[in-house]
């Protein structure tokens, strides 16, 4: 009799311990307030999300997976061996930045190695078939890191290392990675551009971050070419038109890759009360994302799914989110309930979860012209 449906946790409190600090900003004179503001990717958020994991009853569900210190070998899959020299390097004095925008502290290369360790880990426990799915709530994020730099907060790449790991260790020949964090995974996209066997798919705040990453018609190139599908989506759009697109693109497109694994790059900043994007969608999309994404896992490849944490800044909404994700990965059980959004009907009652954006219609439509191409869509 096969055995019930199992989920793995990654979580080490050493995550917490990244810092970003003020500290780190050599330049304070934007900021020449008396009382410091925090940097956005606090420890807090997924502090949090691992306490509403707790709290909810869904961490007990779930089978805990230790996290490893990613090798040379394994980070150098992507990672120049002069990066990660550099990041030895910085990490031995009070700290400084890894490349544009992604600072650590003094031992931070540790925490970073253990966040793309966290990814691996979750890796090998689903394709080890010691767990069906997985959620590594890691920090550092990883999908901006460049091949030689850091960039926007983010050290090494989780995703990119762990889905090579995958390939090189476990024999995968084709990972999908959807990434749903708002910004552009600019560092996954430039890893696969020219690679068949990685379908990179980014859904995003149209120019956001970094600039000139994540156009519609960014589709890799040579054998790659068709291989990336970008999907941005103007400011403002919320449930109801990140469906359509689910709809529309992203899981027509991942049912004929026929992945063997599928990794979600999940930042949680497209929330509707993000700080640092102007998405507009509730736990209810996180739910549905989730969801999508195990349907493509069931059909492709036996649910192989490892969802891993990338942003996410909302100090109250972000953790609810990432909460949710994992709650839709271990299911629902008979007299439980789903997490109640924290801001009720003011969440799901504003106009872009139910309503599809005409500007919205026009990017999906946009996105589907320059993909047909390459995919029945
Ligand atoms: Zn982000």
């Amino acid at each position: 009799m096969p055995r019930d449906r199992l989920v793995g946790l990654v979580f080490d409190d050493r995550y917490l311990t990244h810092n970003t600090g003020l500290d780190l900003i050599e330049d304070r004179s934007h900021y020449p307030f008396a009382e410091p503001v925090a940097h956005p990717s606090s420890p807090a958020l997924v502090g949090r999300a691992k306490h509403l994991m707790d709290l909810f009853g869904i961490a007990d569900r779930m089978r805990r997976i230790d996290p490893v210190c990613a090798s040379d070998e394994q980070l150098t899959a992507y990672h120049t061996p002069e990066y990660l020299a550099r990041v030895t390097e910085i990490a031995q004095t009070d700290g400084g930045d890894t490349g544009s925008g992604a600072p650590i502290g003094r031992g931070g290369d540790r925490v970073a190695r253990l966040a793309a360790g966290g990814t691996l880990a979750a890796v090998d426990a689903v394709m080890s078939g010691a767990v069906d799915a997985a959620y590594a709530l890691v920090r550092p994020p990883g999908h901006h890191a460049m091949a030689d730099e850091g960039m926007g907060f983010c050290v090494f790449n989780n995703v990119v290392v762990a889905a090579r790991q995958a390939q090189r260790v476990h024999g995968v020949d084709r990972v999908l990675i959807l990434d749903w964090d708002v910004h552009h995974g600019n560092g996954t996209q430039a890893a696969f551009w020219a690679d068949p066997s990685v379908l990179f798919i980014s859904l995003d705040q149209d120019e956001l971050y970094p600039p000139g990453w994540g156009a519609a018609d960014q589709v890799g190139i040579e054998a790659g070419e068709g291989f990336t599908v970008n999907v941005p989506l103007p400011a403002g759009t919320g449930n109801r038109s990140y469906a359509e697109a689910y709809a529309k693109i992203v899981v027509p497109i991942a049912r004929q890759f026929d992945p063997d694994l599928v990794i979600v790059s999940a930042g949680q900043d497209a929330s509707v009360f993000d700080p640092l994007a102007r998405m507009s969608l509730t736990l209810a999309s996180y739910r549905a994302m989730t969801e999508a994404m195990m349907t493509v896992a069931a059909e492709c490849c036996q649910g192989r799914l490892v969802v891993t944490q990338e942003g996410g800044y909302a100090p109250q909404y972000a953790p609810h989110c990432s909460a949710t994700v994992a709650q839709a990965l271990v299911g629902i059980r008979p007299g439980d309930e789903w997490i109640a959004d924290p801001y009720g009907e003011l969440a799901e009652t504003q106009p872009a979860s139910a309503q599809l954006g005409l500007d919205a219609v026009t990017a999906i439509e946009r996105v589907i012209a320059v993909q047909q191409r390459y995919w029945a869509i």
